[in-house]
């Protein structure tokens, strides 16, 4: 499979990068493009040029800033694996990391581009000649979405793996654009909608994360695929505790990675006992509106959750 043609820039800093996005209409950011580079292979995503991130200095590395430690967008998931004080503050943000894909996407991949790889569905991600067996998809530029037959809607799911982590660990976002730097929290990020599922401006640029040190301690990520070495999860979950409580989060179940707010709330000032969590497991999965966007059941995806969310919290225990 080829690449569509497109122009490419390669500037030196966070400005220039803004600038190249906000000066081609329909230009892309490209990170490791581990995932945007198989998307522009099936035609999926077309953009007119690809502005890389490969040669900016600052979007790299971990540093300390008062209270909160920040990692640059453009620090790989290898280098985050490489990088011991992370892994004992914030172990399910090092585990999302070492569960993504494989060796490759973990070297090429980078922190921001996990977090803004584009939604998945079984009939938007394949290949152009499997697509023209039917009419295109909504979010591929057609009207119908078919996984529920409805028009002008798309329920593509959010399959990344660092996401629900960095949920849990109440990390945020530093963007920059033409109107300035902006830090959102990283719920934020997310419209919630298929087609477009970034909150961002066009010319927004993803240039670190943002992770309080009064979450560093007890996290853990669970993921459930279906080939280890190599595979997107069917379902992900992230577990954090502390003296405020428990803090749960899934992904690859809705159009955003979910925080499971209510989990949380009937696990509130109770004890981590078998009994406790196996009564809070019966309502996961009902904080996520879980579509057939893959080929596993609705009520297999919905009993993994309540699956994976207890095994991590036992680990956390
Ligand atoms: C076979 C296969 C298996 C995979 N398995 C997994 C998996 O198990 N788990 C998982 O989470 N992912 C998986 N992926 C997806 C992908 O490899 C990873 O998510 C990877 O981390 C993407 O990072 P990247 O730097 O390569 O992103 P890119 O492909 O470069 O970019 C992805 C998207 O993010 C945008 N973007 C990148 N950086 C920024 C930024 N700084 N600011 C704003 N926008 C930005 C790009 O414009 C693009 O839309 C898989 C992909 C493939 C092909």
């Amino acid at each position: 499979m080829h690449l569509p043609p497109f122009s490419h820039y390669q500037p030196a800093s966070i400005e220039g990068a803004v600038r190249a996005l906000a000066e081609h209409q329909g230009a892309k950011v490209l990170a490791g493009g581990t995932d945007l580079l198989v998307n522009m292979k099936h035609r999926v995503e077309l953009p007119s040029a690809l502005v890389s991130l490969s040669r900016i200095a600052e979007l790299k590395g971990v540093r300390r800033e008062g209270e909160a430690t920040v990692i640059g967008a453009g620090t790989t998931l290898k280098e985050i694996q490489r990088e011991e004080e992370l892994g004992r503050k914030f172990p399910a943000l090092v585990q999302a990391a070492r569960a993504v894909g494989s060796y490759r996407h973990q070297t090429m991949g980078t922190l921001a581009g996990n977090l803004c790889q584009n939604t998945r569905c079984r009939f938007f991600n394949q290949s152009w000649q499997w697509r023209q067996a039917r009419s295109l998809c909504f979010k591929a530029g057609g009207e119908d979405c078919h996984v529920i037959g409805r028009k002008n809607v798309c329920f593509c799911t959010y399959s990344g793996d660092v996401a629900p982590a960095l949920l849990v660990l109440e990390g945020a976002v530093r963007v920059q654009g033409p109107q300035g730097i902006r830090q959102i929290p990283l719920a934020e990020l997310y419209s919630g909608q298929g087609k477009s599922p970034l909150a961002l401006g066009p010319s927004e640029v993803v240039t670190a994360v943002v992770i309080p040190e009064a979450s560093a301690g007890r996290s853990h990520y669970e993921k459930f695929a279906l080939r280890g070495s190599i595979d997107f999860p069917v379902v992900g979950a992230a577990v954090w505790r502390g003296d405020a409580g428990v803090r749960i989060a899934f992904t690859a179940v809705d159009r955003a990675p979910v925080r499971a707010l209510d989990l949380e709330e009937a696990l509130r000032g109770q004890e981590l006992t078998d009994a406790a969590i196996e009564t809070a497991a019966a309502l996961a999965g009902k904080v996520a509106k879980v579509a057939p966007t893959t080929v596993h059941p609705v009520a297999f995806k919905r009993e993994l959750m309540a699956r994976l969310f207890a095994k991590g919290l036992r680990a956390l225990r």
